[in-house]
């Protein structure tokens, strides 16, 4: 579609800052910033003298619902231009004594509490570059996970990596190692965007490897690609989806590209050596990749995530979003234990120092939950999916001691968004629709706010007349 419409500086802002701007173009007018969905929401840092006795009884409390478990394998071989989440650079001896670093983690923290019980619903090895680590490495870090953690007989493990640092033959080992999941990175098939992006692959070397992968019929393979990226177009992106489509693989993810402080795009950006796609063209990128997985016949499971056939489940994914306890393996791994968001020390020294130790030695930082971190996280599990059930945040809501129902305390805002064409009412609950999940990051993270600032206060209200 294209509309003419005038730049978005010029418009008049919404008299509420959580309306979207009524407009021809949902998908590229409808909010001026796409991101603010992981602002902390109310959870508040817990001071440093205060964490070691808060970390001693979160740990040794038993899990009793949906838990998943992070491990971070912290080296890349570059720093890939997009990314804002680089933290060391790969050398071959590195990867050894991390892994026994790791390993160590895991031994100790065996007889817990909160690491037994409960079974786990996934595993996610992510980085970093987990497939950057040699074969001998990487099977005995599965099996220890393996050893060492009570998953579930259905536990989803996924290998993340890059298809440089890969090979069929590490591939086989890791399936044979426990892995059941593998998810590449692989951005752009076009020659022209990988070359900018530094991608070390060729776009044949990168088909012929997902060709070896699928043809081993080990587990599920999904990718990711990105739109916006420099030197791509909407053709090219489209042509990139319909290469995927075709490829047999079980999942792919479609993200866009995030304008990220420090990373070496938005520093070559900002000297006009590189130059993305304009901020209100992505919501038609999207549109264009949607519209060539709905004629694929791919089935869609989030807002940016779709599916083939049933091998792939993106359970970690999904249900870290939901709030699940998450169990945080390496250095800079981030968890979830009974509502607190924790981040373990990124620092390498320091991590081997304390991981044969364990305790809170290892925790970089922690946070206490939001008030109504349930019905944050009701919301966020919701709007990834593409439609808002109400009862589920309804339920959040009594159990954080608020009987008004969410229908009544977000009305004024989910009508507006109707308005603007973001979503439909259906039977109970809130549809996107194909602009609203474009647009599902900016919504949700407005979403919460709206909650956090009307619940308590409708209730007052209520409870007082
Ligand atoms: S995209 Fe992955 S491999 Fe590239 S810098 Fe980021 S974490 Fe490292």
């Amino acid at each position: 579609m294209n509309v003419a419409r005038a730049p978005l500086g010029d418009r008049p802002a919404s008299p509420e800052p959580h309306f979207a701007r009524i407009s021809a173009d949902p998908l590229a007018d409808a909010f001026s910033g796409r991101m603010g969905a992981h602002a902390r929401g109310g959870a508040v840092p817990v001071p440093p003298a205060e964490l070691p006795a808060l970390w001693d009884r979160l740990t040794a409390t038993p899990r009793k619902s949906v838990s998943v478990a992070y491990v971070h394998i912290p080296f890349c071989e570059n720093h890939c231009l997009f990314c804002g989440f680089y933290q060391n650079p790969w050398r071959r001896e590195s990867g050894a004594p991390y892994v026994d670093a790791v390993l160590a983690q895991l031994a100790q923290g065996a007889e817990t509490a909160i690491q037994q019980g409960h079974p786990l619903r996934a595993v996610y090895l992510g980085g970093g570059t987990p497939t950057a680590l040699a074969i001998p490495d990487l099977v005995r870090l599965v099996e220890g996970l393996r050893r060492h953690l009570p998953l579930a007989p259905d536990c989803e493990i996924t290998l993340e990596g890059r298809i440089v640092s890969f090979g069929l033959e590490k591939a086989r080992a890791a399936f044979d190692a426990g892995v059941n999941r593998i998810s590449l990175g692989v951005q752009s098939f076009d020659e022209r965007v990988r070359r900018r992006l530094g991608r070390k692959s060729t776009r044949a070397e990168t088909i012929r490897f997902l060709d070896g992968l699928m043809a081993l019929d080990r587990g599920a393979v999904v990718i990711d690609l990105i739109y916006g990226l420099p030197g791509q177009d909407r053709a090219t992106f489209r042509a990139d989806v319909q290469q995927a489509a075709t490829l047999g693989l079980d999942g792919l993810d479609l993200y866009s590209l995030k304008a990220i402080p420090g990373t070496p795009l938005l520093i070559a950006q900002d000297k006009g050596k590189l130059t993305p796609a304009a901020p209100g063209e992505l919501g038609h990128f999207y549109a264009d990749g949607t519209e060539e997985m709905d004629r694929a016949g791919w089935e869609t499971i989030s807002t940016t995530h779709w599916r083939r056939g049933t091998r792939e489940r993106s359970v970690y994914n999904h249900e870290v979003k939901a709030g699940a306890h998450c169990l945080a393996f390496g250095a800079g791994a981030g968890g979830n234990l009974h509502g607190h968001g924790y981040r373990l020390t990124p620092d390498l020294d320091a991590y081997r120092a304390a991981g044969g130790q364990g305790g809170a030695a290892l925790v970089a930082g922690l946070m206490r939950p939001a008030p109504l971190a349930p019905v944050h996280n009701a919301i966020k599990g919701g709007m990834e999916r593409g439609r808002l059930e109400i009862a589920p945040v309804d339920a959040a809501l009594a159990a954080c001691g608020i009987a008004a129902g969410f229908d009544r305390i977000a009305a004024p805002l989910l009508e507006q968004w109707q308005q603007a064409g973001l979503m439909n009412a259906r039977e109970g609950g809130h549809a996107l629709t194909l602009a609203g999940r474009f647009w599902q990051v900016a919504m949700t993270a407005r979403l919460m706010a709206w909650t956090d600032a009307r619940a308590v206060d409708f209730t007052t209200k209520e409870t007082s007349q």
